[in-house]
């Protein structure tokens, strides 16, 4: 038996940052800062951490940054006109609004009211449709992160069996989407899937994103299998955890993404480089 190589997304993540920064002191010597706002509006206690954690990467990176955070109250005609200044702010490169937002909001209305140029979460499905059909756009972050993962490790994806277990517009029909590109096969799996495990034992590489614990154990792995776990779960101690059975998993599978520190950090990363992206583009 051996034990799975781990896909480090700290160090990975450490090293991406660093090209972020690189190529950011690049753009500032030419009069040119890449700028993110972060838009948040209520109170949601995860989210205010998830903000903070963005603005502070874009911070230690190098690149210009604002946390523009509103009442709950706010609404939607007034986020929409918040959007449309930003929009035209040319300070600002990438914007993302931070979901959730409050009932009264219509998160696909705002999402669209963003300019395509600027939409470094990928969630516009100008985004959306520029991945299906392989144009140039944003991609969601979190897929994104997962195939630097794979990338890392040198797996060419040509030929290989992928199974997806997710179809979330997130995460996981653009992370089918992005294994499709790289010539792999890819099944998508979901809540009515009926034998998820009869699908998962023909994977070379499975992403788990469905937000339950233990979706993936070891019996439903091949042997050498390469495992992304995207899941963010609390175990019965409050730790964080994945959807992988991370214990009996990484004895089957040759690689395996750790939760924390795995795509966590990735997620986070690819929103610099989307945000750099964008400033880039702008320039040229
Ligand atoms: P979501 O919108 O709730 O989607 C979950 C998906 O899982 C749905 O497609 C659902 O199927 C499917 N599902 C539910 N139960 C299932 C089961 N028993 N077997 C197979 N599929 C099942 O969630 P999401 O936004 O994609 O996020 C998924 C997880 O990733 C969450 O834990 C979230 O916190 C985490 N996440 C992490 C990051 C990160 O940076 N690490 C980023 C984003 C999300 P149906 O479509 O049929 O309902």
């Amino acid at each position: 038996m051996t034990t799975a190589q781990l896909i480090d997304g700290n160090a990975l993540s450490k090293q991406l940052r660093e090209d972020v920064a690189a190529r950011t002191t690049a753009l500032k010597a030419r009069g040119i800062t890449p700028g993110l706002a972060v838009v948040l509006v209520g109170e949601n206690p995860a989210s205010q951490v998830y903000v903070r954690n963005k603005v502070k990467a874009c911070q230690d990176a190098g690149l210009h940054s604002v946390l523009e955070k509103f009442d709950v109250s706010m609404t939607e005609a007034e986020l929409l006109a918040r959007v449309d200044a930003l929009n035209n702010d040319p300070t600002i490169h990438g914007i993302l609004v931070q979901l959730p937002l409050p009932a009264h909001i219509d998160a696909h209305k705002v999402i669209e009211a963003i300019s395509p140029a600027k939409d470094v979460d990928g969630f516009h499905v100008a985004s959306a449709g520029a991945l299906m059909v392989g144009r140039p756009g944003f991609w969601p972050c979190t897929p994104y992160g997962c195939m630097k993962m794979l990338e890392s490790i040198g797996y060419s994806l040509r030929g290989k069996h992928a199974v997806v277990i997710g179809r979330s517009n997130i995460v996981g029909k653009p992370m089918a989407l992005m294994l499709l590109q790289q010539n792999a096969t890819v099944t998508i799996c979901h809540s009515a899937t009926p034998d998820l495990k009869a699908m998962t034992l023909q994977a070379d590489v499975i992403v788990a994103a469905v937000g339950k614990r233990n979706v993936l154990t070891a019996d439903m792995v091949k042997p050498g299998a390469v495992v992304l776990d995207v899941g963010m779960n609390r175990n019965d101690e409050g730790k964080l955890c994945g959807d992988v059975d991370f214990a009996g998993v990484s004895q089957v599978a040759s690689h395996i993404t750790p939760v924390p520190g795995g795509v966590g950090p990735m997620t986070i990363t690819m929103l610099l480089v989307n945000t750099l992206e964008a400033a880039e583009r702008e320039s040229t």
